[in-house]
């Protein structure tokens, strides 16, 4: 949420565009993102700009020339807008870094505008009959052949560049044209910390913890899913780091220290050193809190506290029992779907869903149905034509979550199937997600009992009543109707990360934007209680599942506020049981109001913050 005050980019002075030699010692480079994940890694840059885009040739019909042309003009502007925004984002560096880089992506700009390579583009669609990805790469090719071939008496080392930068820009078309995931993944070095521009939540989910030291990137913010699913993992990770895959290349060792957001590029002894004493002192806080595990979420006064997990990928199953967490308040089904063509079925998704009641052996899982939409990306919605290949312009204000679920009844009943039958293994809960009016929960509940009498009819035997079915608060106008919704749902999930983001209009995963999201803002805390407060008058369920609720700093606001349940990444668990048992409800009320009656967000800040060490 909050930048750190290091230092941004240090570099030495050069001439714009200048190279030094290749094996001149890199100079040390500092620089300030996002702390995301907590830990410190040390090891060697993968990937930096360099992200593989493995083309696979395709033909096409004449028909389907437009086609291709309208997905190769999306591409361009896709990539425009990217590279305009990098452009505009360097202005946090320091002057020599600005005039180092800027002047290179003014050259990818202008190999997206009326360029040979656009125009060759185009005509390879047209006249060769090939898809817009064949047509990129064959374009970036030729061009980069052609320079190559200059004459001798040229300058060699600035046709290489400009060759190096053609096949830049043609990458940076086709990943856009694929929407392809970093599959290079698979063959990352263990040890190694992934530096890249930018990571999708699709890309995150292929990461494999236990070989990747670290993740550092330019983009991203501090709430987003991909943020969220770095804490899950448990990676180091830091996000939002500007100028960062500039400045760190293959193989350069680099540190990244995921609690502080520091990010150093070429460390020297002296800062290795450092962060090698940072590893064992992080280590020796992780035992600190493995004793927790054991003891009871308690308030010091006796009030029990539920304490339960956000999963977001089977991997984690472990890292849950690890943490001592009571159950999964939030079991985000997307990772079912993500990173393949075709959507997976009803037996799959109970295999599952099965496997994780099982795994928590009696201890309650709360599955929420698909929340397609927003930044979450999946490609089976796309290739099975169930949403269309070019994105809305607004996809955070369009078909998400339970809109799509209701548009789309099929996806629905197949998954609401594999939960129903997952359920007869242990206790389970259904939740919708992104909902906005009492509408959709009624239809909602329609599908489910007519899913149930299907499954019934078919001599499934289902737990009567059915597994509770909940709502997630986590739009101004689901909280502001908490109320009516409550008459409806069997329980609230309070989702703080998109109730921010819509009650303040702030992309949560957007770096530029990141210092206005602000989930202490007195509009968001008013909509968390007006929440709260209806469910408690009718003795409802209501936990926090948000990011809100793994900030241990955060937990005597949020029991003041009456909330007795939350859901948060495993590794937080035991920093908000510490934070649980020493807190004494009383005060914690007291405290509650004394918040809740001011206007000014830095008050409130400095009350919640400064309050609670
Ligand atoms: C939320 O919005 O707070 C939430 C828990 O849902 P997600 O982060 O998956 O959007
Ligand atoms: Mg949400």
């Amino acid at each position: 949420m909050s930048r750190t005050d290091e230092p941004a980019a240090l570099r030495p002075k050069r001439n714009a565009r200048a190279r030094a030699p290749e094996d001149a010692p890199r100079p040390e480079r500092v620089l300030a993102g996002m702390p995301i994940s907590g830990g410190i890694a040390i090891g060697p840059v993968f990937g930096a700009a360099e992200p593989a885009t493995e083309v696979v040739r395709r033909s096409i019909e004449p028909d389907d020339v437009p086609t291709e042309t309208a997905r190769l003009d999306a591409a361009i502007v896709q990539s425009r807008k990217q590279l305009t925004k990098l452009r505009a984002r360097l202005g946090v560096l320091p002057e020599d870094s600005q005039a180092e880089i800027a002047p290179l992506i003014d050259a990818y700009l202008q190999m997206i505008g009326p360029s040979r390579l656009v125009r060759g583009s185009r005509k390879r669609i047209a006249d060769a009959l090939v898809s817009a990805e064949t047509a990129v790469s064959d374009e970036t090719d030729a061009i980069a052949a052609a320079l190559m071939a200059m004459p001798a008496d040229d300058d060699p080392a600035g046709r290489r560049r400009r060759a190096d930068e053609v096949r830049e820009i043609g990458r940076r078309l086709i990943r856009n044209l694929t929407r392809a995931p970093f599959r290079s993944f698979t063959g990352l070095p263990e040890g190694a910390v992934l530096v890249c521009e930018s990571l999708r939540p699709a890309d995150a989910a292929l990461l494999d913890p236990s070989k990747l030291a670290g993740v550092a990137t330019d983009e991203g913010g501090s709430d987003g899913h991909t943020a969220i699913m770095l804490r899950a993992l448990g990676v180091p990770a830091v996000l939002g780091t500007p100028g960062l895959s500039q400045a760190a290349k293959a193989g350069d060792l680099i540190v990244v220290d995921g609690s502080t957001g520091r990010v150093v590029v070429n460390p020297g002894p002296e800062t290795l050193a450092e962060a090698r004493r940072a590893v064992t002192a992080f280590a020796r806080q992780q035992q600190k809190f493995a004793r927790l595990r054991r003891l009871p979420a308690e308030t010091a006064d006796g009030e029990t506290v539920e304490l339960q997990a956000n999963l977001e990928l089977p991997a984690e199953l472990p890292l849950i029992a690890q943490a001592g967490a009571a159950g999964i308040g939030l079991l985000r089904s997307e990772f079912l779907f993500m990173n393949r063509e075709t959507l997976p079925d009803e037996n799959e998704q109970y295999e599952t869903y099965r496997t994780v009641v099982d795994a928590m052996a009696g201890d309650p899982v709360t599955i929420r149905v698909l929340d397609w939409g927003g930044e979450k990306e999946i490609e089976a919605l796309h290739s099975e034509g169930i949403v269309p290949e070019v994105a809305d312009h607004n996809p955070a204000l369009g078909l998400r979550g339970i809109r799509l679920l209701l548009r789309e009844p099929a996806l629905l009943e197949v998954q609401m199937a594999a939960i129903l039958r997952a359920a007869q293994h242990g206790p389970v809960r259904v939740l919708l997600p992104m909902v906005t009016t009492v509408a959709e929960v009624r239809a909602a509940r329609e599908i489910y009992d007519r899913v149930a009498r299907r499954l019934r009819r078919r001599g499934d035997k289902l737990r009567d009543p059915l597994p509770p079915m909940g709502v997630m608060i986590e739009t101004p106008g689901a909280a502001l109707s908490a109320d009516a919704l409550a008459l409806e749902a069997d329980f609230f999930a309070i989702g703080t990360n998109d109730l921010t983001m819509y009650a303040l209009a702030v992309d949560r995963a957007e770096s530029d934007v990141a210092h206005l999201y602000d989930p202490l803002h007195p509009a968001v805390l008013r909509l968390v209680q007006f929440a709260t407060e209806a469910a408690l008058r009718l003795r409802m369920p209501v936990s926090v599942c948000g990011e809100m609720a793994a900030n241990p700093r955060l937990t005597p606001l949020l029991l003041g506020l009456g909330i007795r349940s939350f859901s948060m990444n495993a590794s937080a668990v035991p920093r908000v049981k510490q934070a649980v048992r020493s807190a004494n409800i009383d005060d914690c009320a007291r405290f509650a109001r004394k918040v809740m009656e001011q206007s000014d967000p830095a008050r409130i800040q400095e009350l919640v913050l400064g309050a609670v060490g």
